[in-house]
């Protein structure tokens, strides 16, 4: 079982000049076993939203709340968040130079489940969850994410998914980058994660490309830090043909 609310979230960053207020009151449910698309242009908040539900510390939140399964999400650490089973693949993934793919990933995995996984059937499903994704064993001794390319980066994110195994993933333009090999093996894992029970997913994304292999049941638009329109998978539809025109001049 799985709920994630987020109800008038706020939220503002700091920056030289003070405050800059960047989500103005976010409200959306992902219910159990649900897949919502955020869709939206550039700059419209979407990463912020990503980075507040997982805890990033640039990010003030001035007003809302979060809550998964009834918990206040807000209250915990970035660790108790992933413990409680949030995760979030990031749109930029960061270097972790002289940490292994291999380290990082059984380091990840204890965290959250509070012992270490079992040598013999983790090496196999770690082995099993990178040959998924089209990545060779010897992968998992290279740096995380140094010298990756974009694909290399996003397959690692979604071999992380299938690992970690969390109740709700935040995927932050993990199609960005792509070339259509590498999207429709990013696809297939995001779509492995949610044939399992009760998995929510927050897809967020710029193109409705992705939206043709992981078939959201709910679309939102997003514009200027706030939730626009929403609907369902026609919704995407809509906007491939019309772009967000409609909604960004709604606001002028
Ligand atoms: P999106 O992911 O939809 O492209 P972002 O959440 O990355 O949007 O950014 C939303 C807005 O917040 C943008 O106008 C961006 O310039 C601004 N912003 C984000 N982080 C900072 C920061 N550290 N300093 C100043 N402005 C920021
Ligand atoms: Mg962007
Ligand atoms: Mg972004």
């Amino acid at each position: 079982m799985s709920t994630l609310e987020v109800k008038d979230l706020q939220v503002s960053v700091r920056t030289e000049d003070g405050p800059k207020e960047i989500l103005k009151g976010v409200t959306l449910t992902i219910g159990d076993g649900e897949t919502h698309a955020i869709m939206g242009p550039n700059g419209s908040g979407k990463s912020t939203l990503a980075y507040s539900i997982a805890g990033h510390p640039k990010y003030d939140i001035t007003g809302g709340s979060v809550l998964l399964d009834g918990e206040d999400v807000l209250d915990m650490s970035v660790d108790e968040r992933a413990r409680a089973g949030l995760f979030l693949a990031m749109q930029y993934p960061v270097e972790v130079p002289g940490v292994s793919v291999a380290n990082f990933l059984r380091t990840a995995k204890t965290a959250i489940d509070g012992e270490a996984p079992k040598l013999r059937t983790w090496v196999k499903d770690v082995n099993t969850a990178l040959g998924n994704l089209d990545l060779d064993p010897t992968f998992s001794q290279r740096s995380v994410n140094e010298g990756f390319s974009g694909g290399e980066k996003k397959r690692h994110e979604i071999a992380q998914l299938e690992l970690l195994d969390p109740k709700v993933a935040i995927l932050d333009e993990t199609d960005s980058g792509l070339d259509i090999d590498a999207l429709k093996v990013v696809s297939e894992g995001v779509n492995r994660f949610r044939a399992k029970d009760g998995k929510g997913v927050l897809l967020i994304t710029h193109y409705t490309r992705i939206l043709r292999y992981i078939q959201p049941d709910f679309v939102h638009v997003f514009v200027a830090g706030r939730v626009a329109e929403s609907g369902g998978a026609e919704l995407a539809e809509e906007l491939e043909a019309n772009g967000y025109d409609k909604y960004v001049s709604a606001l002028r």
